[in-house]
């Protein structure tokens, strides 16, 4: 489709240059956004689009034909960081067609390598940290007018920052994600978070059940909330299990999830919402990270494997089907065999139904680079250790699974899935089920009898 072209006249940094001919900008100018990492990236990829779509963008599916490039990256391992550079360098080809293109690369990556990924090689005209996508739109169109150079850097974190009045622009899924919190005051010795993201903030709960409602009229039944450590959210006197049931209580919604917790943060008042709300999802995030005290003493987790195990036995007291997931790092700088073998009880003991279980990753800037380099584990050691944690977990996970076949679960239909004729979908308790059915579908429920599973995922058939 033709496009309009406008002229755009605003006072800048560079007003002064006001007197040249300055290139003119479509009306409709495109943007794409990719996303890596956590859930908390999706959520600030929306707040993104909202920055674009203020300024006149529309967001699409494909860089082809962008005017604007967001790179949304994750810092937590080094693996994220190396295919983003490499995903960095094959966007370039876009320039060829488009060179007004403007190649923002944003989030955790970007805040941690700051001006590093300026270089005149590397091609990136703008970095910014997780504060400062307020101003993207604005700033994009600045750069592509000529009002502002190339090789901006927007790093500076802002305390009071929390995204209000800008409303997410969702395109994916169909279960809303809303930030409650961002940031994280915890200091654990491997993560790199509180210094890419800084100290927590937490959202206004009138704005957050505002947000909700505005989800639901929008057609989502499910919401997520989202914060680094989402439960040890508090504003004035509404801490997080108050926040949640308000969430829970608004018209339309049938699902609420929430992450990431910390099990720390796991009391009385939460599992009590958990278990008296019917739209409180039977499900948590655990993440225990090891399974020794001497290794999350290390990591400055700040509770025991007797408390963690407390803390499960509360959860599970209250809530009999509460579906478990956790995380776990192998290999943490002086992870013995013993304490390995602790982690492997724990996820004995536990029996989580899901795991994410990663090597440790080391990450500069964080506390644990400065543990005796004697301490650090070498990759044999930890892919090894890794390979016997994953292999346990799925045999744990097919028990679980196999326990539920000849149920009947009530499922949210997500996606067309990839075996033709098939739909995805989501239990409550986030178990994901494959079972005929077609686009149309998508967004609605659908109660599905269990047929048979694959471990990971279910198989199934529409049940009355
Ligand atoms: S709680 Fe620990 S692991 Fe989680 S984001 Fe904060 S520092 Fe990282």
């Amino acid at each position: 489709m033709p496009q309009r072209l406008i002229q755009l006249n605003r006072s800048g940094p560079r007003a002064d240059a006001a007197v040249q001919v300055k290139p003119v900008l479509p009306v409709t100018r495109r943007a794409f956004i990719e996303t890596y990492g956590c859930q908390m990236n999706i959520g600030d990829s929306e707040i993104m689009a909202a920055s674009l779509v203020d300024q006149g963008y529309v967001t699409v599916d494909s860089p082809e034909m962008a005017d604007v490039i967001v790179v949304n990256t994750c810092a937590i391992r080094e693996n994220a960081e190396r295919r983003v550079i490499g995903r960095i360098g094959h966007l370039q080809q876009y320039r060829e067609h488009n060179p007004h293109l403007v190649l923002a690369v944003t989030g955790c990556m970007a805040q941690r390598l700051g001006e590093e990924l300026l270089g005149t090689s590397s091609g990136v005209d703008l970095i910014a940290g997780p504060d400062a996508y307020r101003g993207l739109g604005r700033l994009v169109d600045d750069i592509r007018s000529g009002d502002q150079t190339r090789g901006q850097a927007l790093l500076a974190f802002d305390a009071d920052e929390n995204y209000e009045g800008l409303a997410a622009v969702r395109r994916e899924g169909v279960a809303a994600w809303v930030t409650v919190q961002r940031g994280c005051n915890h200091r654990c010795t491997f993560c790199i978070v509180p210094y890419v993201r800084g100290p927590e903030k937490n959202r206004d709960p009138l704005a957050i059940v505002s947000e909700v409602r505005d989800a639901v009229r929008d057609g989502y039944t499910e919401v997520s909330l989202l914060g680094q450590t989402v439960n040890s959210y508090r504003h004035g006197s509404v801490g997080f299990a108050e926040l949640l049931r308000k969430v829970a209580r608004v018209d339309g919604i049938r699902r609420v999830r929430f992450t990431s917790p910390h099990p720390n943060d796991v009391d009385d008042s939460l599992i009590e919402v958990m278990a008296e709300e019917s739209t409180v999802c039977a499900q948590l995030h655990l993440p225990v990270q090891s399974g020794s005290d001497r290794i999350l003493r290390r990591m400055v987790r700040r509770y025991t494997v007797e408390k963690f195990l407390d803390t499960v036995k509360r959860v599970r007291d209250s809530i009999p089907d509460v579906a478990l997931s956790t995380d776990v790092i192998v290999g943490f700088p002086g992870e013995t065999e013993s304490d390995f073998a602790a982690t492997l009880e724990l996820m004995r003991r536990v029996r989580f139904d899901d795991a994410y279980m990663y090597r440790y990753s080391l990450r500069d800037g964080t506390p644990a680079t400065r543990l005796p380099a004697e301490d650090f584990i070498d990759a044999a050691t930890s892919g090894r250790r890794l390979e016997s944690l994953i292999a346990l977990h799925r045999l744990i996970q097919r028990e679980i699974q196999e326990s539920e076949i000849g149920a009947v679960r009530e499922v949210l239909i997500e996606r067309v899935a990839r075996s033709p004729g098939d739909v995805l979908g989501r239990t409550e308790s986030n178990k994901v089920v494959a079972f005929p059915g077609g686009p149309d579908q998508i967004g609605t429920y659908a109660n599905v009898r269990l047929l048979s599973t694959t471990g990971a995922t279910f198989r199934g058939e529409r049940s009355a």
